[in-house]
């Protein structure tokens, strides 16, 4: 069985076509620069598919979605569209209403289109990438996997917000978190690593990546995550704040009504916060780590980050009772060897003892970084999220 692993976003398209149930990756690639205003002339669109690149003029996700699978019939990859069996789209967003995937109906795509609201940068992508697969062939199964359906386990005293409470019942004001994917496969990846069933663990996961939250996975479910109503909420990310006092909108709306209007305020704290906000250099860790001690803002955004992340530890160690395991996972996650020393040398008194010479060494591949006397186990395990979003499709299919 042939299922696609799509996560489309406003002018992009990221895919990856996986041969079930051998979790056998046939072909990745992506679509980038999407947009009506790219002209037969005049045009920024490219894809990259496998080894092979192209530019081309690109209008809509369904231009994209048809030169993909024409690309497929080409490469004799498929023999037609209904080849493909099934396509899992990423959904940043399911609100209150999903705590599963679900076959995307017209009432599932109705929903998704009211969650909007709350995800307004993704989930109008993730219908454009639904819409085009819908338009070019009626009989591939699509499934919508949600990135908030893992979170869904979580207790009212942690989603809650203290805030009057008809904006929660009135309009969903709660914690959503999100990464929930991520979250969900790296904790159940531990408990295979650790040879011991996940009901028995308490496991805090940390994504850390552009974008980047922390999750306190016990007994497999999510019992607490660090973002909220929307991805803004928790640590310092690459261009997010996370975590502020609200009031500070306020205060600087003050200084300068004019420019600092709302909506100006949350695109800073979304755009140009973070890494970026603090470094005044870049919102990559790799420049960062790069500028280390030239430029102190540098090592600053990085201290506040690390600082962050460990608080969280720390938190969620106290919630569960303890931890059996912390895991790191993401671009960063998986490939700064300083960011895990870093944030396991604060939360040392917990019971974690870092194995240096290891975790230095390893980047991208599954690995114990604690040494085997360490209470606490630490490990670096790279996240498939689309292997999950595949897997999900097959089982719904299966059925
Ligand atoms: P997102 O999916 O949220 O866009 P990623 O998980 O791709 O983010 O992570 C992007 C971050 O990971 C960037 O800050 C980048 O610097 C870092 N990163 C990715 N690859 C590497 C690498 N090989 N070495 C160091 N950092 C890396």
């Amino acid at each position: 069985m042939k299922i696609m692993a799509v996560n489309a976003g406003s002018s992009s398209l990221k895919f990856k076509l996986i041969e079930m149930p051998s979790e056998k990756v046939i072909v990745k690639g992506l679509f980038e620069s999407i947009s009506k205003k790219n002209t037969e002339e005049n045009f920024t669109s490219k894809y990259k598919i496998g080894n092979d690149e192209c530019n081309v003029p690109i209008r809509t996700h369904t231009e994209a979605v048809k030169i993909l699978l024409d690309y497929l019939i080409d490469k004799k990859i498929i023999k037609s569209y209904d080849e493909i069996d099934g396509v899992g789209h990423r959904i940043v967003q399911g609100g209150k209403y999903f705590d599963k995937s679900e076959v995307i109906t017209k009432d599932v795509e109705a929903k998704i289109e009211e969650l909007c609201l709350l995800a307004p940068l993704h989930n109008p992508a993730h219908l454009d990438g639904i819409r085009a697969f819908q338009n070019i062939s009626k009989n591939i199964v699509n499934v919508a996997v949600f990135d908030t359906a893992f979170h869904q386990t979580m207790a009212p005293d942690t989603y809650m917000y203290a805030l009057p409470y008809e904006w929660y019942e009135k309009y969903g004001v709660r914690k959503y978190g999100a990464h929930g994917t991520s979250h969900k496969y790296v904790a159940y990846k531990c408990a295979e690593v650790m040879k011991r069933p996940i009901e028995d663990l308490k496991i805090i996961t940390c994504h850390i990546g552009n974008g980047a939250s922390i999750s306190a996975v016990k007994g497999g479910k999510c019992v607490d995550t660090s973002m909220g109503l929307t991805p803004l909420e928790g640590i310092p990310m690459g261009t997010r704040s996370g975590n502020i006092d609200p009031a500070v909108l306020e205060y600087m709306n003050q200084i300068d009504p004019e420019k600092y209007t709302i909506k100006e305020l949350l695109r800073i704290l979304n755009r140009e916060s973070g890494y970026l906000g603090v470094s005044c250099c870049s919102n990559d860790s790799r420049e960062i780590e790069a500028n280390l001690d030239k430029n102190p803002l540098c090592n600053l955004a990085l201290d506040i980050q690390y600082k962050r992340i460990a608080d969280y530890i720390g938190s969620y160690y106290v919630h569960m009772g303890g931890a059996d395991a912390i895991v790191f996972t993401a671009g960063i996650g998986e490939n700064s060897s300083r960011l895990r020393r870093e944030v396991l040398k604060r939360v040392a008194v917990l019971g974690v003892e870092l194995d240096e010479e290891v975790n230095n060494k390893v980047r991208g591949e599954i690995a114990e970084i604690t040494k085997p006397s360490s209470p606490i186990k630490a490990f670096l395990i790279p996240t498939e999220e689309e292997l999950m979003i595949a897997r999900d499709v097959y089982e719904i299919i299966k059925k």
